[in-house]
């Protein structure tokens, strides 16, 4: 992951309105694209294939992981996601700015591959309110709600991990805070 543009993961909890930050501030910000993941699951109505993600099936993933094409990969509630290299390499390389829609487990590994990134967690103003808001979005069963609120906990509990907490109370403020973050990053001196 070499060049001149910034690499901005964004993660946190499903529900928690990551994607819906990021297309506000991808709306504003000519200079910031944004990562396609390769993914497992199904297309819901309104996804488009190659703009949201790019929907594969389990053997096409597979064959992505052993070539080594993803930066990251993982089991996302039960279907896979990854991040694959090359756009984000290319985009960087063409001095843009790329951001990652990504979960926890996903953003550790780019983490650990010691990548020059900026590690953005995404938290929920409280957890009562991630439920109400997963309660809203899905038309999960008890068990698969009761699920991810606990996939949310485990993942809220690594923010260590992270360099930068934005809470999505206010959507407006939190987009704000992202614009921030990210143009404090352009502003860092790097060795
Ligand atoms: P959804 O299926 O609702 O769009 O996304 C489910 C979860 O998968 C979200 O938390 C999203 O951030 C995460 N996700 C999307 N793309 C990737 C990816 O490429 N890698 C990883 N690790 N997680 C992803």
């Amino acid at each position: 992951m070499s060049g001149s543009g910034l690499v901005l993961v964004v993660a946190g909890p499903s529900g928690v309105g990551k994607s819906t930050l990021l297309n506000r501030l991808l709306k504003t910000d000519p200079r910031l694209k944004f990562s396609v993941s390769m993914t497992t699951r199904e297309p819901r109505p309104d996804e488009v294939d190659g703009q949201a993600y790019c929907f594969v099936d389990g053997r096409e993933f597979e064959r992505a992981v052993s070539a080594g094409e993803l930066l990251e990969h993982a089991l996302v509630h039960g279907h896979r996601y990854g991040t694959p290299r090359r756009p984000v390499a290319e985009q960087q390389a063409a001095g843009f700015d790329i951001c990652l829609d990504i979960d926890v487990q996903g953003a550790r590994q780019v983490r650990d591959s010691g990548a020059d990134a900026a590690f953005v967690l995404i938290v929920p103003p409280s957890m009562a309110v991630l439920e109400e808001r997963l309660r809203k979005r899905h038309t999960e069963s008890p068990e698969e709600l009761a699920r991810r609120l606990e996939t949310a906990r485990v993942e809220l509990a690594q923010r260590d991990l992270f360099d930068y907490e934005v809470v999505n109370e206010q959507r407006g403020r939190a987009v704000a805070e992202l614009r921030a973050i990210l143009t404090a990053e352009r502003c860092r001196i790097r060795s």
